[in-house]
């Protein structure tokens, strides 16, 4: 998708940190967070470095990214592209939410370079984009769109880029109206809650891309362009990417289901494609029998 030159984008929704030097790695806290993949699961790591902090508030000064005001400008930078994506998925999540009976409040983007305190405690790059459901906050080292593509195999694109983002937003929807209170993030497997809690963050991410063309900002300027089908493609090539099977084929050369977290490329894709053709009320995978 290409922004609209001249869209008015929000200028609160990403901010960037400085690089942290004083990262704590260790200990056991087992906070909480839900990302696009687990990537040091298949480095062979638990995620210790994400329970270091303690789930104190971060204490790097974010700054407000600057020039990127208009959907022009989202065009021309991955930082602006995520504020673009952020602009438009807090317009639609504002008016979605309420027409499904919850109250919506919003999170955003926090962009860093190599490692990050979190109110979820310490993060490294390594464990890839994540939201943390503490702090209510989305984290995105923005060098991982170049492994997306280089070490995960996906085309390249802005929608594959806020196919991302948009998943993230996703588990943002699920913390606020409460799906995930009360599941168990500890099992695995196709049909476990927690690939059926990514499978739907999937999913409301192809319904904020179907529905992406009418978001409009204050002056009734569409966010985004209509979207090609090159683009979707490029979306899907993306879910496909950080399915659990490829990645497992790829780097411990056999695929083991029962251990699955965020489900296979295929159910990935579908999801996706159910959400963009159906909106979040078609995002039903915790009521199927195997998502
Ligand atoms: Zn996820």
């Amino acid at each position: 998708m290409t922004f609209n030159d001249n869209a008015k984008l929000d200028q609160n929704k990403v901010s960037r940190r400085g690089r942290n030097t004083g990262i704590a790695v260790g200990g056991g806290g087992g906070l909480l967070v839900i990302g696009l993949f687990i990537v040091s699961q298949l480095l062979g790591v638990d995620l210790t470095g994400l329970a270091g902090g303690g789930g104190t508030s971060p204490d790097q000064p974010a700054e407000p990214i600057a020039n990127c005001d208009t959907g022009g400008q989202a065009n021309d930078s991955i930082d602006c592209l995520m504020r673009g994506a952020a602009t438009s998925l807090d317009t639609y999540w504002a008016s979605e939410l309420p027409t499904l009976g919850e109250t919506y409040r919003t999170t955003d983007i926090a962009l860093f370079t190599g490692s990050t305190d979190t109110g979820c405690g310490g993060a490294t790059s390594d464990v890839g984009p994540f939201y943390c459901p503490a702090d209510e906050l989305i984290y995105i080292d923005t060098a991982f769109y170049d492994e997306l593509t280089s070490r995960f195999g996906a085309s390249d694109g802005p929608l594959a880029e806020m196919y991302v983002v948009a998943h993230e937003w996703g588990h943002h929807i699920q913390n606020i109206t409460g799906i995930m209170n009360g599941l168990d993030l500890q099992a695995t497997g196709p049909a476990s809650d927690s690939v059926r809690l990514e499978l739907q963050a999937d999913c409301f991410a192809g319904a904020w891309v179907g529905a992406a063309p009418t978001i409009k900002d204050e002056s009734g300027v569409a966010f985004l362009e209509p979207v090609t089908q090159e683009q979707i493609q490029n979306a899907l090539s993306a879910a496909a990417a950080v399915g659990d099977d490829r990645i497992q084929s790829s780097t411990q050369g056999q695929v083991t289901p029962e251990t699955w977290t965020h489900g296979s490329s295929e159910s990935r894709q579908k999801w996706f494609q159910i959400g963009y053709k159906g909106g979040p009320d078609a995002c039903n995978t915790f009521q199927v029998a195997t998502p």
